[in-house]
Order: C-alpha cells, then structure tokens, then sequence
C-alpha cells in the first residue's frame, strides 16, 4: 500500500512518525503545510517543515514540541541584548538549518531539493516535500479588521486575536512540488494528519492540484481534537470564533467532500451517528499519542482502517 499524508508541524509529526516507523521510505512521504513560512531578522523560517523533519530524524524537543533537544540559546540571548527582536525563539542548533537554507534559498535552490539535502545528512529516509516551493502565506484576519501575518498572530500575539478568516496569499499562483504530486497520485491512500484543519491542511489543499489528485482517492482524517478541545494551539478556538461548536464531527464536516474515513477519539461516540450520516467511515479509538508507543500504535491502526477501506471499495 502506498500512502502520502498531509500535515502541518506538532500534531502531524507525531503519526508521521508512527506512520514512518511502518512503512518503507518507497511507501510512504508527507506533504507539509509551509504557510506558516515568514523571514525573520533575514532567515527565512519553514516551522511545519522544521518541525516534522526534526521529529523524523529523533533530534525535536520534546519539552516544546519545536526546536531542537538539547539546545542553547546563546545567539538569541545576545541579540536581544543588542536591541534585536525576542518574541521568536530561535536555538543555536536550529539557527544553523536557517541560515543554510536562507544562503542556499538566495543562491536560487529549491526548497523542496534543500529539504531533501538537509533530511539526507540528519538520516531522514522518507521524503519530507513542502507544499510548494512558491511562498504561500497564511494571513489571519481578526474581527477587529486588521490581517496578521501567522507567526505574528500565533507567537507574537499568543493566538489572542478574535479571527474572522484566512487568507493563504500566493496560493492561486502557488504550484505544488513535482515530485509531491507524482508521489500523492500514485498513492492508494491519503491519510489528514491530526492537524489545525484552518492552518495546517487547509493552506495545502489551496494549492491548485492537490485536492484535484484526492478526489477519488479513499482519504482518511485523524481528528486533532478530544472532546472540543485541542491538545495544543488554537484549533478549538479558531472553530469558536468562526461560529462553529468545535468538536470531532465538525473536523469530519471541515473536509467531508474529501473524506472517506475518519478517525476519532472513543471520547467523542456521541459524534458517531453525525459522521455516519455524511457517509464517512468512522474508526473510533484512543488518539492520544503521549509517547512513541502511541504514535506507532494509531498509525497502525490508521493504516490497518485504510485496508478495510480499501478492500471495501475493491
Ligand atoms: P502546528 O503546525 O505545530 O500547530 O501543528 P499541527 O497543525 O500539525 O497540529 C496542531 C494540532 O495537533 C492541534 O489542534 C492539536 O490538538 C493536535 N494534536 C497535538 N497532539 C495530538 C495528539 O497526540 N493526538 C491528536 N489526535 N491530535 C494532537
Ligand atoms: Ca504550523
């Protein structure tokens, strides 16, 4: 079976992990959201992609979910000593990724071949792509009028904002990575990440010719969210402040023309005769991934839900 999952950085690292720790490198790679890629004192940042590639290759922090393990901070520290920005951390480990892929960036490489390069020298055999190698930026616009860009939003402003919508700028121009493309439509089976579905998968599926490749194809989504509430960040509040209950089905509701299963927490059964209405194949379970038994025991499950998916529309 051949799977490709979209994801966006904390939540979805962790079962493309688990997913990772399964299948072959010739069988499996991630599409990752780079909407929340900004230019920060010069360096330009890809946190999704960062973090899911930091997470394949055992050297993420576990205390943050973000950065490196082990890290220091000397560099950072001393620029905000000379008068420098420090609402965003960046390690000294981590810098050096940055500063790499800004030099290699302006020389005019690829993203998405750079981040092949990295993933090469950290042991990362499964291809990492991000979306495209066009910028997109995710903008959030809050009720007040005024539009953020995402890290300015999300780190600068503690998620505090009351949003109306977003916006991924660069998107309609945005193409998606060749190889990205070629992997997704020669999948069986396309597997959502437990991700911020506004944030994470949404500015993905912006790109033109992604969803376009799904449609067809059996997709299963993991819900990012237990009983209304997200684990991390502010996907539950997003759904508040737009109106809508946050909770599994509305996650199902989210991507339901895409959807043929969808994966939620044992929790939320309530959620049950919802999704079935939508002709969506539910698998409820405990999606709580804690340590690296979880992740492997969900994407294993994830994917045993995909077989009976598959077999059911041979
Ligand atoms: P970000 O880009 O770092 O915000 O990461 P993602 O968008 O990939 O993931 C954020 C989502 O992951 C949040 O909505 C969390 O609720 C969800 N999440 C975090 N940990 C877990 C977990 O262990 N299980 C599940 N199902 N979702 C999780
Ligand atoms: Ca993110």
């Amino acid at each position: 079976m051949k799977l490709t999952a979209l994801a966006g950085g904390v939540g979805g690292a962790k079962l493309v992990d688990g997913l990772a720790a399964l299948l072959p490198p010739e069988a499996f790679c991630v599409i990752v959201n780079t909407g929340d890629d900004f230019e920060h004192l010069s360096l330009k940042i890809s946190p999704d992609l960062d973090t899911v590639c930091y997470t394949l290759a055992g050297m993420a922090n576990p205390e943050t979910g973000w950065g490196i393990k082990n890290e220091t901070w000397q560099v950072y520290k001393t620029i905000a000593q000379l008068g420098g920005p420090d609402w965003f951390r960046l390690g000294d480990t981590d810098l050096a990724t940055h500063i790499m892929r800004t030099a290699l960036l302006c020389e005019g490489e690829p993203l998405s071949a750079i981040t092949q390069n990295f993933c090469q020298e950290w042991g990362v055999s499964h291809r990492v792509f991000p979306m495209s190698d066009h910028p997109v930026r995710t903008m959030v616009h809050t009720n007040e009028g005024k539009v953020l860009g995402f890290q300015e939003y999300f780190v600068q402003h503690a998620c505090e904002p009351v949003v109306s919508r977003f916006e991924f700028k660069g998107a309609d121009e945005a193409k998606p990575v060749d190889d990205a493309l070629r992997r997704l439509n020669e999948s069986d089976l396309v597997v959502f990440a437990p991700s911020n579905p506004w944030v994470s998968i949404d500015p993905i599926l912006a790109v033109p010719g992604y969803r376009e490749s799904l449609r067809g194809k059996p997709v299963i989504a993991i819900s990012p969210l237990i009983e209304g509430r997200a684990l991390k960040g502010p996907a539950a509040k997003m759904y508040r402040e737009l109106g809508i209950r946050p909770s599994a089905s509305a996650i199902a509701e989210h991507y339901h023309d895409l959807l043929t299963g969808f994966v939620f927490d044992e929790r939320d059964r309530g959620e049950l005769e919802k999704i079935e209405r939508w002709r969506i194949i539910p698998l409820l379970t405990d999606i709580f991934m804690e340590d690296k038994q979880d992740r492997i025991r969900l994407a294993r499950e994830v994917l045993s839900f995909g077989q009976t998916i598959l077999s059911r529309s041979h």
